[in-house]
């Protein structure tokens, strides 16, 4: 693709919004397209990879990454996912990304009620940490990569005898799709459909998911779908600059970005402004939609700041799940009022630390 020294700008660029390795990066860069180097992924593709986004990367947890997910590498009708490793619940206990990943995509049902997990989601194999999923229709890929312990064989299983046990039918073995998935698809057209639409969307911004990452101040994501519109909860704390100019023009970058234009804007992050008494939360929101004016479903970006969005002692929690220290510092500096110092608070229940109640 490029040669001499805009090689390796090229790749940190491409590490901004992937958060590959350099090597997989620059690989990737020279086998790959020049006008559109995070490549779209196209129908049962993109679908595959927003319901990835849309049940497994929503916050409510702490993750060494915001959402959840390291890295992403990805190819026109392939993406690998690289999980961050664990969550800590109340009282230290851990849970796996992989077990929290498996709980909120795996389809089941029982007879006549709505499925849970994704519709048509099915197990494609199993190589050491990696999982590879499909969707009923095939053409597409997306493999989970877990920590280098991960049995996917045992979790698997584990969730099969306890579906079982439920009274509940596990489908992700299933051939075909079931006549409970389809009967779920009729059942809630509105939904389907307003899903799909959004289904560009998820599939962009999962292949570009480092940016929440390295290119935004907030410490905490919180994402969910509302009617045709997914929206993104960013959460910063004071004593930093709320610089959401800096995100959404990496975000919108008309090379590596996601094709997206600002349709309405608020904004209440003037500097000069008094922030008001203890839990008062401001917000700037932004709604975009795609760029071509298509009327797909949007994106919005909710960018909260003031003393409302006390971090208290998440910072501690973080560490403890392994989130970067050059990372913490930057968006969870110890100068910033809403930063708990991490002794004060040691042997304390963190506020958000049982990985519930964050919304
Ligand atoms: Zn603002």
């Amino acid at each position: 693709m490029a040669s001499g020294g805009r090689l390796p700008k090229l790749v940190r660029t491409r590490q901004f919004y992937t958060g590959e390795p350099f090597h997989t990066a620059k690989a990737a860069l020279r086998g790959g397209n020049n006008r559109s180097p995070l490549l779209f992924g196209h129908t049962l593709q993109a679908r595959l990879e927003a319901e990835i986004l849309n049940k497994i990367c929503t916050g409510g947890q702490w993750w060494a990454h915001p959402l959840g997910v390291a890295a992403v590498e990805t190819s026109a009708q392939s993406a690998v996912v690289h999980l961050d490793g664990h969550t800590t619940f109340r009282r230290g206990t851990s849970y796996p990304r992989s077990a929290h990943a498996l709980d909120n995509l795996l389809p089941g049902t029982e007879s006549g009620a709505q499925v849970s997990g994704v519709v048509g989601l099915r197990i494609a194999g199993i190589n050491g940490p990696n999982l590879r999923l499909t969707l009923v229709g095939g053409g597409c890929d997306l493999v989970l990569r877990g920590t280098p312990e991960t049995d996917w064989g045992v979790e698997l299983d584990k969730r099969w005898e306890r579906f079982e046990k439920a009274g509940e039918v596990p489908l992700w073995h299933a051939p075909q799709l079931t006549a409970d998935e389809e009967q779920h698809i009729r059942e809630f057209p509105l939904d389907w459909n307003s899903r799909r639409r959004l289904d560009w969307l998820g599939s962009a911004l999962l292949r570009r998911i480092a940016v929440f990452h390295t290119s935004s101040t907030a410490y905490s994501c919180h994402a969910w779908i509302h009617d045709d519109e997914w929206i993104f909860e960013l959460d910063t704390v004071r004593g930093i600059e709320l610089d959401h100019d800096a995100f959404l023009g990496r975000l919108m970058d008309p090379v590596w970005g996601v094709p997206l234009r600002i349709r309405s804007q608020f904004c209440s992050c003037n500097r000069h402004q008094r922030l008001g008494h203890n839990l008062y939360t401001l917000q700037c929101t932004y709604h975009l939609e795609h760029a071509d004016g298509s009327g797909r479903g949007g994106l919005q970006l909710r960018f909260r700041h003031g003393s409302g969005t006390d971090a208290g002692d998440a910072r501690r929690t973080l560490t403890s799940v392994g989130a970067p220290a050059g990372w913490l510092d930057r968006v969870l500096p110890t100068s910033s009022p809403d930063v708990s110092p991490p002794a004060r608070h040691e042997g304390r229940p963190s506020r958000w630390s049982d990985g519930k109640g964050r919304s």
